[in-house]
Order: structure tokens, then C-alpha cells, then sequence
């Protein structure tokens, strides 16, 4: 199954326009032509927390969403990935660290901007390698206490930082 975008209107297969049909407890999109429904499930989003010190490290976004804004290095699981692998890339891309070692701290279901819910999976980075350099969409890269971060771009982030101290 394609993900489908927010509020998107025509069929992925045949691209007939869509209708709504009452499935399993709530409205979904579904095709007359070929008869499909299309599931809207949440896209999956990973993001590291780098706790050192007592400080956090934190990204500023060079793209929109949130241009602008401090968050955690986070990114897209793409279509072959595990979490963990695209922890291991996005990290790279945008950190230029090497993680080694990793736990799992939780996942949370968000609104997306783009997408009508993200599910965002946690990591605690416990160990890493490498200089950290900021890179990909990543225009800064800086700790900060942890009881004195700037305004993050999404507020799930805050959550995975409450469930790491
Ligand atoms: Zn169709």
C-alpha cells in the first residue's frame, strides 16, 4: 500500500477520485473503480536522543517544516529500512556521527503536517564515534542543558527528552 498524503483525493492505482466508505470503526478512503480501500496508516519517523554531560545535542532544520527551529536529529524511515538502520543513516546525514550503541525509549503518535499522523520512534544514542558536523538538512548542531533547551519544532521531541531524564 502506497502512504497516502493528507486529504488526498484520487485513487494511487488508478486514480479515480476517491469516496468514503465506513470500515472497521471510521471512515475511510476507498476507490469505486477498483474497489480498494486505502488504508491511511501513520508514516514512521525515527529520532536520536545524544544526552552528554547533562547537556542535549539538538539540530536547527534547514527545511520546512519548521525551518528554522531546534529539534532532535530525526528523519523518514525509508521504504526498506529498519528503525534502527535509519536511525544509523539519518544520525550520519545529519550529526556525522557513527552510533554504536542505541536503546529504545518509546514511540508516540503525532498529527503530521504532511501526512495525517506520524509515528515517531525514540532512541536514547548511547554510545557513538566521530567529530559531530552538521549536514543534509541540518544547518547547526549544539548541546544544551537539558533543563535550558530553545522551543523545539515538534513537541513529540519533548516528549522522548521527558522520558530519557
Ligand atoms: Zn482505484
Amino acid at each position: 500500500m502506497p502512504s497516502l498524503e493528507k486529504d488526498a483525493k484520487f485513487c494511487p492505482y488508478c486514480g479515480s477520485t476517491l469516496d468514503k466508505v465506513f470500515v472497521e470503526g471510521q471512515w475511510r478512503a476507498h476507490c469505486p473503480e477498483c474497489d480498494r480501500i486505502i488504508y491511511d496508516n501513520p508514516v514512521p519517523v525515527v529520532a536520536g536522543v545524544i544526552i552528554k554531560d547533562n547537556k542535549v545535542l539538538l539540530i536547527k532544520r534547514g527545511i520546512y517544516p519548521r525551518k528554522g527551529f531546534w529539534a532532535l536529529p530525526a528523519g523518514f524511515v525509508d521504504t526498506h529500512e529498519t528503525a534502527e538502520e535509519a536511525l544509523i543513516r539519518e544520525l550520519k546525514e545529519e550529526t556525522n556521527i557513527d552510533v554504536k550503541a542505541y536503546r529504545f525509549l518509546k514511540t508516540i503518535n503525532q498529527k503530521g503536517m504532511r501526512y495525517t499522523s506520524v509515528l515517531i520512534i525514540g532512541f536514547q544514542i548511547t554510545e557513538y564515534e566521530g567529530k559531530i558536523i552538521p549536514g543534509d538538512d541540518a544547518v547547526e548542531t549544539k548541546f544544551f542543558p537539558i533543563d535550558n533547551i530553545p522551543e523545539l519544532a515538534f513537541s513529540s521531541h519533548n516528549i522522548l527528552l521527558d522520558s530519557t531524564i
